[in-house]
């Protein structure tokens, strides 16, 4: 059994929050800890002021500020690389609320490079390394699912596409599949692709991104050398950069932005109702991934085995103490969600994930709602 992989990291505090009066509250300790202050001070409140206002949580890794992109990618994708060029199938999600850095991590910057693109490198290299003996094919699809419906992000104009299963699984029909050669043109292209996500102001954040992005990479390989019983391994890596994890109630959102709140909250709804069945003890325990589109396009990746990285996000600052608080209680819980590995070589289609704990904690925060 393979545990999830769970990582903490706390970005730099903004000139924003700093000129909102707000205090630092949330620190990296050391490789593994994360503190988190509880701001608000209540005397007429005995139960808290009997309680430590101080938090601790241990995850596999924690970065703060001065963690350079490469050391996150380093700790938490890195190892997965092998694997993906194995046969197996790895998804890294980024998980936090809005404005905590998920996309930074992900994407990052022209110099900053995020997980994505340094993903993406390490296979090129990979594949040059041992192309002497292998034949590789790596591609690359970037579709958002926003409202319930996606979109080709490096093809925007295709418009609403839709999911269609066939035997060779789940497609997404009309997805363009792009063969980059360099990490250079890569971040040209997830760059050009993030400008057409789909990004809606509300009341708590000028920009709230309310859409995931999905980045599928298939890496195929065989050997040159040809005989009767030629071995292609397939594997596929995930990345996903999801929507922010806050409550629709507490950015007061109405209408239109309430709907997409729901929309949200229903893909990860599923998400976890999804994993948490297939953690069920025999695997014996019935799948719906017709829930939601991100189920029903993970449901490969989620029905066989994974490898699964989650990096949560947080802000240091005490004007996001609720948010902090949820995302750390959350990827605490991720800390237990087990998830089967099992190496295969054949035929390809393996998978995934474990969001196990995004779940529970999901439909308990949606049951408030
Ligand atoms: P999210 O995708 O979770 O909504 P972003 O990744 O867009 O959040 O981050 C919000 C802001 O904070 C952006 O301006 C981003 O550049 C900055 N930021 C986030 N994480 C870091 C970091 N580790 N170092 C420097 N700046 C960061
Ligand atoms: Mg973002």
């Amino acid at each position: 059994m393979h545990r999830i992989l769970v990582a903490l990291r706390v970005r730099p505090v903004s000139d924003a929050e700093l000129e909102q009066g707000a205090t630092l509250i949330a620190h990296r300790v050391d490789n593994n800890m994360v503190v988190l202050m509880d701001p608000q001070e209540d005397p007429d409140d005995i139960l808290r002021a009997n309680r430590s206002r101080e938090k601790q949580y241990v995850f596999d890794y924690s970065f703060d500020g001065r963690s350079t992109q490469e050391e996150v990618y380093a700790y938490t994708t890195r190892p997965l690389i092998e694997s993906v060029i194995e046969g197996f199938n790895a998804t890294v999600f980024a998980y936090g609320a809005t404005g905590a850095g998920k996309t930074y991590t992900m994407l990052g910057t022209e110099h900053e490079p995020g997980v994505m693109a340094r993903s993406l490198n390490a296979l090129f290299e990979e594949m040059y390394r041992t192309s002497e003996n292998m034949v590789y094919q790596v591609s690359m699809s970037y579709l958002e699912i926003y409202n319930e419906m996606i979109r080709d992000l490096l093809n925007p104009e295709s418009g609403f596409l839709e999911l269609r299963e066939d035997a060779k699984g789940v497609q997404v029909t009309g997805l363009s599949e792009v063969n980059a050669k360099s990490t250079k043109e890569v971040m040209e292209l997830l760059q050009q692709g993030n400008k057409q996500r789909t990004q809606e102001p509300t009341k708590a954040n000028k920009t709230s991104s309310r859409s995931h992005a999905v980045l599928q990479v298939t890496v195929k390989q065989r050997s040159r050398v040809r005989n009767t019983t030629q071995e292609v391994r397939v594997g596929k890596l995930y990345m996903i950069d999801l929507a922010g994890s806050e409550r629709a109630a507490q950015t007061q959102n109405r209408g239109k932005r309430m709907k997409e709140g729901a929309h949200i909250n229903r893909s990860l709804l599923a998400l976890g109702n999804c994993i948490n069945a297939l953690c069920e003890k025999g695997g014996k325990a019935y799948v719906n991934y017709r829930d939601s589109k991100l189920t029903r396009l993970l449901k490969d990746a989620l029905g066989g085995n994974c490898k699964t990285v989650m990096i949560a996000h947080i802000s240091p600052a005490s004007t996001s103490f609720d948010e902090s608080r949820n995302t750390l209680l959350y990827a605490d819980r991720a800390k237990n969600i087990k998830t089967r590995v099992k190496r295969n070589l054949m035929n390809v289609s393996y998978h995934i994930a474990q969001y196990t704990a995004i779940i529970s904690d999901l439909r308990k925060e949606i049951s408030r709602l």
